[in-house]
């Protein structure tokens, strides 16, 4: 049996691309790694594969409002963290899986951007204990994303018309059951408070109890590399 090995991730990218499913995950998954490379120098961009218009539990709401209310909320939170580009691709909430030509869209993203550091979801991830489920958007987002990392983008013969080949080297994938990666966000975990209660729509409205879960969640993640506050990831390293 072989044991990975848990890793304090210091590397200062100069380019990142996170690519999430709806418009509050990145904040809530990466949030303080985003501002720490933006504090670093980094040009960061969002790519939010879906519009958000079915996040919610109540009937009554008009879906058409709440896709304008997510944009800007998605807009807010990344203004709060320094965030250079937030793109909302707009495929309807839910059909992220039956999006057609999805990773050729994404490893047009990725060519241009061309980052060192791709963040998304795990889609390995299902069960979160037995009180979770997670999202058909982030499983099926995340395995477009890893498609499009390995090997399309990173191959030229794959859609050659959407820019030369560009090799992501890590790869950072949030919400896992295997966490083997920590950024040290505790300089920025302010700001990913700030950026994840910018999703109101998406809240209780006990702002405080959210702005303590993403605290302690921190300091949880924080303590397996002795550190203040952290974010944890499945770190994969490409060499193409
Ligand atoms: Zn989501």
């Amino acid at each position: 049996m072989t044991t990975r090995r848990t890793e304090l991730f210091d590397f200062i990218p100069s380019k990142v691309l996170a690519i999430y499913a709806h418009p509050d995950d990145a904040d809530v998954a990466c949030a303080g790694s985003l501002a720490k490379w933006v504090a670093q120098g980094a040009d960061v961009h969002l790519v939010v594969l879906t519009d958000g218009g079915k996040g919610t539990h109540d009937a009554a709401t008009n879906a058409n409002t709440l896709m304008t209310t997510r944009s800007d909320e998605v807009h807010n939170a990344a203004k709060a963290l320094g965030v250079q580009e937030v793109e909302l691709m707009g495929i309807p909430d839910g059909e992220v899986a039956s999006r057609q030509n999805l990773i050729e869209e994404i490893v047009a993203r990725i060519r241009t951007i061309r980052p060192e550091i791709v963040v998304s979801h795990d889609p390995t991830a299902v069960f979160f204990g037995s009180v979770y489920v997670n999202h058909q958007d982030h499983r099926a987002g995340g395995f477009a994303v890893l498609d499009a990392v390995a090997p399309a983008a990173a191959m030229p013969l794959y859609f050659p018309s959407r820019g030369p080949a560009h090799q992501v080297r890590n790869v950072l994938l949030s919400g896992t059951l295997d966490a083997d990666c920590f950024v040290d966000v505790t300089d920025t975990i302010d700001q990913k408070v700030t950026a994840v209660t910018a999703h109101r729509s998406q809240l209780s409205d006990d702002l405080e109890w959210v702005a303590e879960s993403i605290r302690q969640q921190a300091i949880r993640d924080g303590k397996v590399v002795g550190v203040a506050a952290a974010e944890g990831f499945r770190h994969l390293r490409l060499d193409g």
